[in-house]
């Protein structure tokens, strides 16, 4: 029974890192993602992020609110 527990345990200890790894790489995903909404008008052409500076060329398809990928949004739910 004592075997069991002690595997179990280790099963949690493991569980515990793995949602630490997960959401490190997270923390690494959304610092070098543009998720902000305010943006501005630049040039002829440009929308750019008020957040980051990022920019979107109108003829290259513009500015497109950012949604989470699907594998995203499942890993922020894994480690809830
Ligand atoms: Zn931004």
């Amino acid at each position: 029974m004592a075997k069991f527990s002690e595997r179990a345990q280790a099963k949690e200890a493991e569980r515990v890192a793995l949602k630490g790894h997960l959401r490190a790489v997270l923390k690494l995903y959304d610092r070098n993602t543009c998720t902000h909404d305010e943006t501005h008008r630049g040039g002829a052409i440009w929308t750019i992020c008020d957040g980051c500076g990022k920019q979107w060329a109108d003829d290259r398809g513009g500015f497109v609110p950012y949604v989470d990928p699907p594998e995203i949004a499942a890993a922020r739910v894994a480690v809830r």
